[in-house]
């Protein structure tokens, strides 16, 4: 009989992929689901990133290159850095793995003895406490209130260290959230940090390009250069150049913590993909005109759906400087019945209720860590996101 491995004994499908499947099955019973549950811009790869790829390919770069990021790629990084960052790092403190992803798991899986703890700035995205766990650590979140703009508290984080903790994870502009930090959101949390020298920062930049009116989003190594020595910036192609499917995201921090992120990959995947790499080259050393574009269109999508949600009496949500999400409060819908007689006890039970009943996909706040909430990803077209948005305010209507 089948008996998985302790570590992922407990450790379920992502439950935004749950949902997407059900969405999915409900489409093709004929029904006009609009799913705002998938973290990925609906734009296409643009043009001449796709064509440096057909380049690489009839160039013949198909083989195996350096483990952990061509040098060509490693440079495109470093350019990136000292450009959009003002950071400056050697080619050797660089790592490119299959997506950011593969890059976190890398760092866990290349830091973390059993038992080893790692805080976790909440709500968070899934995969990072699943990540820990996989790599023998203890996740350990803490929660950002809603009055900080869901932002971590410098005391919580104290409170939360032990001579365990091995890592910060903080995640800005977040995912579920939109948060940002300013330096000055920055400043107390960098002071903690340097309280505590066992502690290494991971900080996921993933959607650095994504911020909103005059917001520009800064790492925490530019707020207290100090902490260069034990911080992983984590970033990738992905989001900004709607990449999701070519799997690079790249690492920057200490040469020992990215050697030994290299161990790691070498015996799972070896390099990333020889092509993706060619593509994330011309993505981060092209023209960044496009950005610009889709951030505007990003931004009106957002504004479009917190006015909507804000709009629907028992929900409420506040107004993110960043990413594509919106987390939106729903205390107001639990403990109100459904038109068929359920009473609504949780957020999760209220998007069941949204997707069943009325063909919008969304996820529970609680898979985030903080309950009662949901994230709606406005990812989608607009037409797109009014239409949900009016299938929203008409199932909550429906409440008695
Ligand atoms: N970090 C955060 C916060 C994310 O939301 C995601 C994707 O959803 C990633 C990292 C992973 O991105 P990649 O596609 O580069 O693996």
């Amino acid at each position: 009989q089948f008996r998985p491995a302790r570590r992922i004994a407990n450790i379920g499908v992502s439950e935004i992929l749950k949902i997407g499947a059900r969405a999915a099955q409900l489409k093709r019973e004929g029904r006009p689901v609009i799913v705002l549950g998938a973290g990925e811009p609906d734009f296409d790869t643009p043009d001449h990133v796709k064509d440096a790829a057909v380049a690489a390919i009839r160039a013949g770069q198909t083989k195996y290159t350096t483990l952990d990021g061509t040098p060509e790629m490693k440079a495109a990084v470093c350019g990136k850095l000292q450009r959009e960052n003002g950071l400056a790092y050697e080619p050797a403190e660089i790592t490119v793995g299959a997506g950011a992803k593969q890059v976190i798991h890398n760092a866990l899986m290349a830091t973390l003895d059993e038992g080893d703890e790692v805080v976790i700035a909440a709500p968070f995205w899934t995969s990072y406490a699943d990540m820990v766990i996989i790599a023998g650590g203890v996740p350990v979140p803490v929660v950002g209130r809603e009055e900080n703009g869901f932002r971590l508290d410098a005391a919580d984080l104290e409170a939360a260290i032990t001579p365990r903790t091995r890592w910060l994870m903080l995640n800005s502009p977040s995912n579920p959230t939109g948060s940002a930090y300013t330096p000055a959101d920055l400043r107390p949390l960098c002071d903690v940090l340097l309280r505590h020298p066992q502690v290494w920062l991971m900080s996921d930049e993933i959607y650095e390009h994504l911020c909103y009116g005059n917001f520009t989003c800064t790492s925490p190594v530019s707020v207290e250069p100090a902490l260069r020595e034990r911080t992983l910036i984590v970033n990738g192609v992905s989001k900004s150049y709607a990449m999701t499917g070519w799997r690079v995201g790249y690492g920057a921090g200490p040469r020992a913590l990215i050697a030994a992120m290299a161990v790691v990959q070498s015996q799972s995947t070896t390099n990333p993909s020889s092509i993706s790499q060619a593509a994330a080259i011309e993505a981060l050393n092209g023209p960044q005109e496009l950005l610009k574009e889709r951030r505007a269109s990003f931004e009106k999508r957002r504004d479009l759906v917190v006015q909507a949600l804000n709009a629907i009496p028992g929900l409420s949500c506040r107004k993110p400087e960043g990413a594509f999400y919106a987390f939106a409060g729903c205390v107001g819908v639990i403990g109100r019945k459904t038109p068929s007689g359920e009473v609504l006890q949780t957020d999760a039970d209220f998007c069941r209720y949204l997707l069943e009943e009325h063909d919008v996909a969304v996820v529970p706040g609680s898979i985030f860590g903080l309950a009662p909430y949901f994230r709606i990803s406005y990812a989608t077209a607009e037409a797109e996101l009014r239409t949900a948005m009016t299938r929203i305010a008409r199932a909550v209507e429906a409440l008695s």
